[in-house]
């Protein structure tokens, strides 16, 4: 089976081994020690030496810690969406009663630094603007550094910037503290080679202060919780202890590789998918410049029945990719992020070609 979906991603085997042991105690010395080193790890693809907290939840409770611990009901909040990612981070701010600005592009574009400066300029004061830096849905990165320049220049102070980072980071660069960002949220399952059911996401001084004025309801992910525990390196409840496993088996690799290896790794594989889609003639629904180096987002062309082609690449090749996020567009989303190798993406888009070629 080759699973090449963009998440959850395939677990290299020393991780499978990992997740595998008999369960501990979390709150022993073994499981302190494993904790305490998957934060100080995590914090080298984080690139900040602030707060880094471990959540158990999928990605999107990631992002709801993020809205409900630095904002208010009624808090005014731009959310800035390049497809289905950007909108679910709206949905949740609108969900805990955040009145949120809607600055929308259509789905294969990436945001504007400069539009999103003069809304921030023109229809603020904004309490935060929120951000995704690879956008899943669509395979597009932002250029994250241009927006969250754009975001502090255009006003003092500046919103907070919170990032959905989840199918980006730590394949894709993001320098939380060079650049400024308040809250960046990841997940286990995508490019850290790890089970889903773990977030890892920083918080920043500015993000600390807004949490003393946050009058959003919180409990699970309330990350006063969090902090107090961290300081022994626990979590407030009973974390998903093979997850843990996974994730520190992992990131011990990872470090071992280093930040720009794994980094330039994705860039070069990200390339190597994009010469396949040229080689069979296709398109990328992504704006040239903008592609992502985790997930390709194939266009089929419209003779294509991309649910076919699906059923085609699982039946007959045993291989597993995501359906389309775009309504109305022929498209699969090939995930190469992780534990990807080129021949992995050989078998992935020689099949497709067969696939195509046999449906004229
Ligand atoms: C996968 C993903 C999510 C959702 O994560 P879950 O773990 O499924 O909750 C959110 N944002 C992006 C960009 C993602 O790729």
């Amino acid at each position: 089976m080759n699973l090449r979906i963009p998440g959850p991603t395939p677990l290299p085997p020393h991780v499978i081994d990992a997740v595998g042991q008999q369960m501990i105690d979390h709150r022993g010395p073994q499981f302190e020690a494993m904790l305490q080193d998957i934060v100080s790890w995590a914090k080298v693809f984080l690139e900040t030496e602030g707060d880094v907290y471990l959540l158990t939840c999928s990605g999107t409770g990631g992002m709801e810690a993020a809205i409900v611990n630095t904002l208010s009901p009624g808090d005014r909040v731009l959310a800035v969406s390049i497809g289905s990612f950007g909108e679910r981070f709206a949905k949740i701010a609108s969900a805990y009663g955040a009145q949120v600005t809607m600055l929308s592009y259509p789905m294969g574009s990436p945001a504007d630094p400069a539009q999103v400066a003069a809304k921030v300029v023109e229809e603020g004061p904004f309490a935060a603007v929120l951000l995704t830096q690879n956008e899943t849905s669509s395979g597009v990165t932002n250029d994250t550094e241009a927006l969250c320049r754009a975001i502090h220049d255009a006003a003092d102070p500046a919103p907070l910037i919170l990032i959905d980072a989840i199918s980006g980071v730590p394949a894709i660069r993001l320098c939380t503290d060079a650049w400024g960002c308040d809250v960046v949220v990841t997940a286990s399952q995508k490019a850290w080679m790890a089970p889903p059911g773990a977030v890892l996401l920083t918080f920043s001084q500015r993000a600390w202060a807004a949490y003393e004025r946050a009058r959003m309801p919180r409990f699970y992910l309330d990350l006063g919780q969090a902090r107090q525990y961290a300081a022994r390196h626990q979590t407030p409840a009973t974390p998903s202890v093979p997850v843990v496993f996974g994730l520190h088996a992992s990131l011990e690799r990872m470090v071992q590789e280093g930040r720009e290896a794994f980094q330039e790794r994705h860039i070069r594989i990200g390339e190597y998918a994009r010469g396949w889609v040229r080689t069979l003639g296709l398109g990328l629904f992504a704006r040239p410049g903008y592609e992502s180096n985790t997930v390709s987002a194939v266009k089929l062309g419209s003779q294509a029945d991309a649910m076919q082609v699906l059923r085609a690449l699982r039946e007959r090749y045993g291989i597993i990719v995501g359906a389309s996020k775009a309504p109305g567009v022929e498209m699969i989303r090939i995930g190469h992020m992780g534990y990807v190798s080129e021949q992995d993406l050989d078998e992935v888009f020689q099949a497709l070609g067969e696939i195509l070629e046999s449906a004229g």
